[in-house]
């Protein structure tokens, strides 16, 4: 006998775990479906959050409205599960060169950046001092993204709303009135498989602009537990741990570690860092999901109105990805409306 479900989700990254979790608190039934979180780059993430990115020290686009949702949603999954998912950070960044100096000067003018922004001291920190000077970036956190794909998955398993399976695309069949696929009936599939949406055919003509990315672990002891960022950047997480990240490339998207990566990392943590004593214990790889404009992929697909896609976060999946979730979800539930330049390509 068929079972109904009010929507499936492809992909239980972090982007379909809030989709899953937007729905189930608004009353729907749903069933997830991953695979063994394969090639998941949610999996892998540092989970930063950061206000002020790049050379230019830009501040993100809209950041004051994508912090908002994504701590009011990650405090309301906290008390959920009663347990702590957004740590706040306290960032210190180098600035390299008269290049980013210029923009510093111009940033510290501009009173958006005031919030954000304050000068700060090489003596606090790990770091082998540049010539110019050094900030602290407030408004920083990570997100333990790794715990909550566990929470959301054991919640969905003893929900009966999960099934560990590679989503076979072909086997979908559009009906009059609903959806199949094999024994499930369903009114949508909303498909939040990452870089893999490459391979999806129905949404394999987005302009995903994928990159890769390499992560160490290392468990190393010092008190200055800042996130130390030099344009790459190294991070405090717990019980010593630290990861340091990310490089980036468009070469060989694979999600395979390579000595390659692992030497340039460590090479640039040692020229800009004074390290003490440390012992690796991780090395991974994955591919971001970004996209050809920067902008996220977001609503339904324009020949099949019931395939629904959520994708395109790049490197700021845990900053915007609350934000656009739960536009989706408002989107698909009560009818708000989606900026265009988001549908555009779908
Ligand atoms: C090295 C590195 C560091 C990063 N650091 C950060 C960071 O600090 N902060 C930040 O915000 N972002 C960071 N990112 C980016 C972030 O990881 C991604 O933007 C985000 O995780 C994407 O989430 P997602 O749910 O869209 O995709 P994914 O996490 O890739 O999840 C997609 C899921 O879909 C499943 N799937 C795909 N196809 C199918 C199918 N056919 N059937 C069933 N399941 C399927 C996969 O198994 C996977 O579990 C980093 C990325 C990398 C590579």
């Amino acid at each position: 006998m068929a079972q109904t479900y009010d929507f499936i989700i492809v992909g239980q990254g972090l982007v379909g775990s809030l989709v899953a979790m937007d729905l189930i608190k608004r009353g729907k039934s749903v069933m997830v479906m991953d695979h063994n979180h394969d090639q998941s780059s949610s999996a892998i993430a540092a989970g930063l959050i950061n206000p002020i990115s790049g050379p230019r020290l830009h501040l993100v686009s809209q950041f004051e409205s994508y912090i908002y949702k994504a701590k009011k949603k990650y405090h309301e999954l906290e008390s959920f599960w009663n347990t702590s998912l957004l740590i706040p950070v306290t960032q210190h960044r180098k600035i390299l060169s008269e290049f980013e100096k210029e923009y510093l000067d111009k940033r510290l003018l501009d009173s958006k950046y005031h919030p954000y922004i304050i000068k700060s001291e090489y003596k606090k920190t790990l770091f082998v001092p540049s010539p110019y000077e050094s900030i602290e970036i407030r408004e920083s956190y990570y997100l333990e993204v790794k715990k909550l794909l566990g929470l959301c998955k054991k919640y969905f398993i003893e929900r009966g709303s999960y099934q560990n399976e590679k989503f076979d695309h072909q086997t979908l069949q559009h009906k009059t009135d609903c959806i199949t696929y094999k024994n499930i009936q369903t009114q949508s599939v909303i498909f939040c498989e990452g870089h893999q949406v490459r391979f999806n055919p129905f949404f394999s003509h987005l302009p995903l602009n994928p990159s890769k990315g390499e992560i160490i672990s290392v468990s190393m002891k010092s008190e200055k537990k800042f996130l130390h960022n030099w344009g790459h950047w190294m991070l405090p997480v717990k019980n010593n741990v630290w990861m340091l990240g990310a490089n980036f490339t468009r070469e060989k998207l694979d999600t395979q570690p390579t000595q390659e990566a692992l030497n340039f990392l460590l090479g640039s943590a040692k020229e800009n860092l004074t390290l003490p004593p440390f012992d690796m214990i991780a090395h991974e790889a994955g591919i971001r999901p970004s996209t050809k404009g920067h902008l996220p992929l977001i609503g339904p697909h324009s020949k099949y109105p019931k395939l629904y896609c959520c994708n395109g976060f790049g490197s700021k999946a845990c900053l915007k990805a609350p934000y656009y979730s739960e536009l989706l979800v408002d989107h698909i539930l009560d009818g708000r409306t989606i900026p265009k330049e988001f549908q555009k390509c779908l």
